[in-house]
C-alpha cells in the first residue's frame, strides 16, 4: 500500500513538471507551418468524423528526416499547436518526460523508418472500413477519389506476429510487423481495429483518410445493390496515382482546414 501511494506522488509530480511545454511551441527548430497543417489535420479528420476520441496523425520533420512530430496522448478534435511533441523513430517523445503519449505511437516511427517517401501517416478506426479488415470481400477501388488503393489494400492480422494480445499495436516489434505489411502501399487494413494510411504529404495523407472511408462505404452500398460491380482498373488506379492524385487534395483541403479551424478553437 505504501509501495502504491508513493507511485502516485511522484507521478503527480512529474505531471506538474510537464505542464510547461504544453503552453509554448514544441521546439524552437520546428516549421510553424508544419505544426499548423499538423493541428489542422488533427482537427480536419475529427470533424470529418474519421477519428473519434482516438486515432492520430504524424508528420515527417522536413529538416531532419529522423525525427517526426505527433500530439501528446488527447483527443484529436483538441489538439493545438503547444500539444505537438517531437519523436525520434524509436517514437521517443524528445524533450517531453512526464508528458503522456500515444501507446501506438510505434506505427509511426517504425513506417518512417521503412518508408523514406512517407512524410505524413494516420492512423484510425473509422468505421466503413472495419468490416473490410473482418471479411473475405477484399476492400478495392469503386470511386477514381480512391484510385490510391489499387488493386487492393493488404489486412495486418497482429496475430500472424504477434499470437493473442490485446491488438493495439503498442511495440516496435509489432509496429515492424505493420510496416512490413504495408509495404509500399498507400495504406494498410488492421484486422478487428482499423487502418493506417500514409502519404508524401499531409494533405495527401488527410485526402486518402478521408476518401478510403468513403470508399469503403460507397463498396458496400454497391455490394448491396446486388449486381455485378464494376471496380477501378488497377491500370486506371495507376494513372490516377501518376496524375498526382486529385491535385495532392490541396483544393479539398483549403475547404477542410478553412471548417476545421473555424468551428474549433
Ligand atoms: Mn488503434
Amino acid at each position: 500500500m505504501n509501495g502504491a501511494a508513493v507511485v502516485v506522488v511522484i507521478c503527480a509530480s512529474l505531471s506538474v513538471v510537464a505542464a510547461a511545454p504544453q503552453t509554448t511551441a514544441p521546439d524552437a527548430r520546428a516549421d510553424p507551418a508544419l505544426i499548423a497543417d499538423l493541428v489542422a489535420a488533427n482537427r480536419i479528420l475529427a470533424q470529418e468524423n474519421i477519428f473519434d476520441g482516438f486515432g492520430h496523425v504524424s508528420a515527417r520533420d522536413g529538416r531532419n528526416p529522423n525525427r517526426y512530430y505527433l500530439a501528446r496522448s488527447l483527443a484529436p478534435g483538441l489538439v493545438a499547436a503547444g500539444d505537438i511533441l517531437e519523436f525520434d523513430l524509436d517514437s521517443n517523445a524528445v524533450n517531453a518526460k512526464g508528458i503522456a503519449v500515444y501507446s501506438e505511437r510505434f506505427i509511426h516511427g517504425e513506417i518512417y523508418k521503412a518508408r523514406p517517401d512517407v512524410k505524413a501517416i494516420v492512423h484510425n478506426h473509422s468505421p466503413a472500413l472495419i468490416p473490410f479488415s473482418v471479411s473475405s470481400v477484399p476492400l478495392r477501388p469503386v470511386s477514381h477519389t480512391a484510385g490510391f488503393i489499387g488493386d487492393g489494400v493488404p489486412v495486418f492480422d497482429i496475430r500472424t506476429s504477434a499470437g493473442v494480445t490485446d491488438m493495439l499495436v503498442s511495440n516496435p516489434d509489432r509496429a515492424r510487423a505493420l510496416a512490413t505489411v504495408l509495404g509500399m502501399r498507400a495504406a494498410v487494413l488492421m484486422r478487428g481495429h482499423g487502418v493506417t494510411i500514409v502519404g508524401s504529404s499531409i494533405p495527401i495523407a488527410v485526402g486518402r483518410s478521408i476518401y478510403l472511408e468513403r470508399n469503403a462505404t460507397l463498396q458496400t452500398q454497391a455490394i448491396a445493390l446486388g449486381g455485378d460491380i464494376t471496380y477501378l482498373d488497377p491500370a486506371e488506379a495507376r494513372q490516377i496515382v501518376a496524375g498526382g492524385e486529385n491535385g495532392g487534395y490541396l483544393r479539398a483541403w483549403d475547404l477542410w482546414k478553412l471548417k476545421a479551424m473555424a468551428t474549433t478553437k
